[in-house]
């Protein structure tokens, strides 16, 4: 056999093996630095990530392939900040015979050309479909790229059309320019070419060559609106940020309310599904302890912050007082405990009054 054959038949294996056992796909001497989990599937571990500002638009970024045709990008489980660069959440692109769909763009237009970048080193085909699961920064910034440098239709939730004339998209962005500099450089908000807009938790069917997605309006329970997504026939669901895996949630926005409703929905109706991709954290198979873990989350905070609203205990007070000791070592407790308070206090009061 000659020499560079064989040399292409080694590289060839050794590339199937890394992704047959699920590990973090790299490129050869990444700029940046990545600590990166061994799997990103029912791991304790964290993908510790500091991006290089003068990184290439187009050098890929880490992956891992979690089903066949199926990848995710496992984000730093953080804050926003000049390390992580806006990379603190998950995307995914499942790869079909007809073009590639891609959930969520990350959080800003470097990060989405970036991420257009790495699902290029996976396959030739096509990107259809970009799908924006709800207008959260760190999952639509990015999307521009998208839009410039792929003929990707834009899907998303009609709650997204409130988004982009709000105050809250202007300071937003002011604070990434702020904070991130070049890396936010041609930002502009994505008017989705496909509004999805069913009665909650109704479906859009969107079949792309092999593949079957599922788009489901999950409510108001996170943001302006928010989609989940099925996969089939593997039966992957891609669930947003209605649940946290590795972290506490985040609810300064939607509706806790409503959220739990979602989760029990997500629990009901998807018990057999093979494995759940969330916004933020690890992939995890059943018995998907991170959607009962956020719910038992949001409800415990809903009862203490009712009871202090109908005991007549002041706002600052009660959020003063609000402690969840095992939640202590969950990541961005400190940081969100308080401020998912404070927002419950005020539905509370909403609700009660
Ligand atoms: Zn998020």
């Amino acid at each position: 056999m000659h020499l560079p054959r064989l040399f292409m038949l080694l590289t060839a294996l050794s590339l199937a093996d890394m992704a047959s056992a699920n590990g973090p796909v790299v490129i050869d001497k990444p700029s940046g630095e990545y600590q990166l989990p061994q799997r990103a599937i029912d791991t304790n571990e964290i993908p510790l990530m500091v991006l290089d500002a003068d990184a290439p638009d187009d050098e890929p970024l880490p992956y891992y392939r979690i089903a066949e045709d199926s990848y995710m990008l496992f984000g730093n489980i953080a804050e926003l900040d000049e390390e992580n660069r806006g990379w603190n959440g998950n995307a995914g692109f499942v790869v079909t015979k007809e073009g590639v769909f891609v959930i969520d763009a990350l959080g800003t237009p470097k990060l989405g050309r970036r991420l257009l970048a790495t699902i290029r080193s996976v396959t030739q085909q096509p990107v259809r479909y970009l799908l924006l699961t709800h207008n959260h920064p760190d999952h639509a910034y990015g999307a521009i790229a998208f839009r410039r440098d792929s003929g990707a239709e834009v899907i998303a939730h009609a709650g997204m059309l409130d988004y982009l004339g709000s105050e809250q998209l202007h300071s937003s962005v002011a604070y990434r320019r702020e904070l991130l500099g070049s890396d936010m450089d041609g930002f502009e908000a994505v008017e989705p070419d496909m509004v999805i807009d069913p009665p909650a938790y109704g479906e859009q069917r969107l079949s792309l060559g092999d593949k079957t997605f599922v788009i489901y309006n999950s409510g108001r329970h996170h943001s302006h609106g928010d989609l989940v997504v099925q996969q089939l026939p593997q039966q992957i669901l891609w669930i947003s940020d209605l649940a946290f895996n590795q972290r506490t949630t985040f609810m300064g926005d939607g509706n806790s309310r409503q959220a739990i409703e979602s989760q029990q929905w997500l629990l009901q109706q998807f018990a057999d599904a093979k494995l759940m991709v969330p916004g933020h954290g690890s992939a995890q198979r059943a018995p998907f302890t991170m959607v009962s873990n956020t719910r038992s989350y949001m409800q415990r905070l809903r009862e203490e912050m009712g009871e202090a609203v109908e005991a007549g205990i002041a706002l600052q007070q009660a959020v003063e007082r609000s402690d969840f000791p095992e939640w202590h070592t969950t990541r961005l407790y400190q940081l969100n405990h308080r401020a998912n308070a404070h927002f419950v206090y005020r539905e509370m009061e909403l609700e009660l009054f």
